[in-house]
């Protein structure tokens, strides 16, 4: 605080101190000094003993000048009196100490601000070495004061994880009880997931039911550009969490520090080998009184230094999945606290409707739909807020750019209706929950198929509709239209990724047989690794995989040559409407109306069960 006034001191004395030397002073050289002298223009001269003069003219202004020492020059002085100058002969060693202070100022005060600084930052740095000294130090936020209020009760589902880390909470809870004993309390808890399962939540639970601090902090807020810094960091923040025992760490994307160590490195390499040292140090070390528990985050769990792994540091692995169905209606409703449903909200239709949606989606999706309803200027959610919330999300945006010509909707009409008939009209295939030609983001129309309950295996019959589902669009497009469009290119990539994956990994060509490759090139434990299979086989799974396509594209055309009037009511009901569900397509499809025989399709419309799906 006392740097204000001394800067305002410094400023002052700084300009008594110029003005003390009076008004810039002439610089004369020595030809012009000995000129004026000559001319009678000076009046005074000072002159040091090494030579430097300075003094005043006649006119009033003062002057400088240099003396030539090494000339040796002794008719100076003659011509100095000669011409009447006033001379003083002065030592310079008698400069006054004010200008000498005023000329060291500047740096005293350099000095000043950063002391002031370095001492202003260890006070805003609480426990020991702090700021701008303690670079490397911690960046944990203690949450002391305010304890994470999370409870178990606010994560839905995960039953099982919880029962888990409940050893954890009693562990936390109640040290004395395994000091006694002589057991040692678990020491880390690695949760895998993918993002946005709930990790953080979980650990945030696990510290609000036992009541204790929560440092959170990021794996990669360790690693930084200079090598000890990370390392220096996970000390400190063990020092604080011991002090704050018992506490919970909780690392976040651990693999940022974690991941295997490799044959030597450079730079970042480096910095991140000694920052896993030091947490490994870090955990080995904890004294037997203090209950520290480090929990930690990752969704790449296989990428985990194995020393990670082994007794004493992250004993116990959680594995936290995306939520199945059961689990996506609790979250649904968890976050649907504190907000009204209308009775045309179905919370179990919409977890169907939401397979591989994280926690963190759910959350977000029923937030949108609160939106939604707030931009419809009502507040009891509808079930339309969660279509429309889900089809943002899904889907994109809406908006008036992309708005199709009125040959454009006939086509995209087309394009869907050939998915939606090849999907009602295929035995194997997920019932259609919905076809739109409305565009959004970069789609132009969304055929939607539903799963009726979750399936964790998919049969050949399953997979083969698929196909056929996925090649309807452009089998349409070819008979209504006479030719494809680029409207296909999605539902073809897609096709023929899932067409190569038959042929590759699952066995399901005859010509290639039981075989099932894993993934294609290098890979981290295998950097070397090229195709594992001969060229000969390439040719083959080509092969394969064009006349798997190709038997969709035909299974398609036919089931919509056998149905072609079908296709037209399904196209001009969705020019006419731009949106039906799948009861209105089912209500088309089962019409009693004369239909071409398709051999594939004896059994008529049926509804399967398999997982969710769009086409464009
Ligand atoms: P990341 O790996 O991206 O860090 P994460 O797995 O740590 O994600 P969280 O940050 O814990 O995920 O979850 C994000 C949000 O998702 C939570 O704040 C919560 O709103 C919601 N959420 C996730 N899972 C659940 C659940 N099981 N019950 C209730 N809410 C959940």
């Amino acid at each position: 605080m006392w740097l204000i006034p001394a800067v305002i001191v410094v400023l002052v004395l700084l300009l008594v101190h110029a003005g003390s030397r009076g008004p810039a002073a002439r610089t004369l050289t020595y030809s012009d000094f000995v000129h004026d002298v000559t001319a009678n223009d000076i009046s005074s001269a000072v002159i040091t003993s090494t030579g430097l003069v300075t003094g005043k003219l006649h006119s009033g202004t003062a002057y400088t000048s240099q003396l030539p020492t090494a000339l040796g020059d002794t008719t100076l002085s003659s011509l100095l009196l000669e011409h009447h100058v006033q001379v003083t002969g002065t030592n310079p060693s008698t400069t006054s100490i004010l200008s000498i202070v005023v000329d060291l100022l500047p740096l005293l005060l350099i000095v000043g601000a950063v002391v002031w600084f370095v001492r202003r930052s260890r006070k805003q740095s609480p426990g020991g070495i702090g700021g701008i000294m303690s670079i490397g130090r911690s960046k944990a936020k203690v949450y002391d004061e305010e304890r994470p209020t999370t409870r178990f009760t606010d994560i839905a589902g995960y039953e099982g994880s919880k029962a888990e880390v409940m050893e954890v909470v009693d562990f936390l809870k109640h040290p004395q009880r395994y000091a006694r004993a002589g057991a040692i309390g678990p020491k880390g808890v690695l949760m895998v997931g993918p993002p946005g399962t709930g990790k953080t939540l979980l650990a945030r639970a696990v510290a609000g039911e036992a009541g204790v601090p929560f440092f959170a902090l990021s794996g990669s807020s360790f690693v930084e550009m200079f090598v000890g810094v990370g390392a220096s960091r996970v000390r400190g923040l063990f020092v604080d969490a011991r002090k704050r025992s018992p506490s919970i760490i909780f690392i976040d994307e651990i693999d940022a520090i974690g991941g295997r160590r490799g044959p030597g490195g450079f730079g970042s390499n480096d910095e991140r080998e000694q920052t896993l040292n030091q947490l490994l140090s870090d955990m080995d070390g904890f004294e037997p009184g203090a209950s520290v528990v480090v929990m930690a985050a990752t969704n790449r769990a296989e990428i985990l230094d194995t020393a990670l792994l082994r007794p004493g540091r992250f004993d116990r692995t959680v594995e936290i999945p995306l939520p199945n169905l059961s689990e996506r209606a609790a979250i649904l409703s968890i976050h649907g606290r504190g907000k009204e449903f209308g009775p045309t909200v179905d919370i179990g239709a919409i977890a169907r409707g939401t397979p591989g949606f994280s926690g963190a989606d759910l959350a977000n999706l029923v937030n949108e739909a609160a939106i939604n309803a707030v931009r419809g200027h009502h507040h009891i959610l509808r079930g339309a807020d969660f279509d429309a919330a889900r089809d943002r999300l899904l889907i994109g945006r809406r908006d008036a750019s992309n708005a199709l010509l009125p040959e454009e909707t006939h086509n995209v009409a087309v394009h869907e209706a050939g998915h939606a008939l090849v999907a009602a009209l295929s035995e194997h295939a997920d019932p259609v929950a919905k076809v739109t030609i409305l565009p959004r983001g970069a789609t132009l129309g969304v055929t939607e198929q539903l799963p009726e309950v979750e399936r964790h295996l998919y049969p050949q019959s399953y997979l083969t509709d698929s196909l056929a589902v996925r090649l309807g669009g452009r089998a349409a497009e070819i008979l209504v239209l006479g030719e494809p469009s680029t409207g296909a290119s999605n539902d073809l990539a897609g096709a023929t990724d899932l067409a190569t994956r038959m042929v590759r990994e699952w066995g399901f060509s005859s010509e290639l047989g039981p075989i099932g490759y894993g993934p294609e090139g290098p890979s981290r434990d295998n950097p070397f690794a090229g195709r594992p299979y001969a060229e000969e086989t390439q040719r083959s799974i080509d092969q394969e995989v064009a006349r798997l396509l190709r038997q969709a594209e035909s299974r398609a055309t036919t089931l919509l040559q056998g149905h072609r009037h079908l296709l037209d009511r399904v196209v001009d009901l969705l020019v006419e409407r731009e949106t039906i569900d799948g009861s209105d397509l089912m209500a088309l499809v089962s019409l009693p109306e004369p239909r071409a025989s398709a051999p594939e399709d004896s059994a008529g419309a049926r509804r399967s069960v398999a997982p969710a799906g769009r086409l464009g």
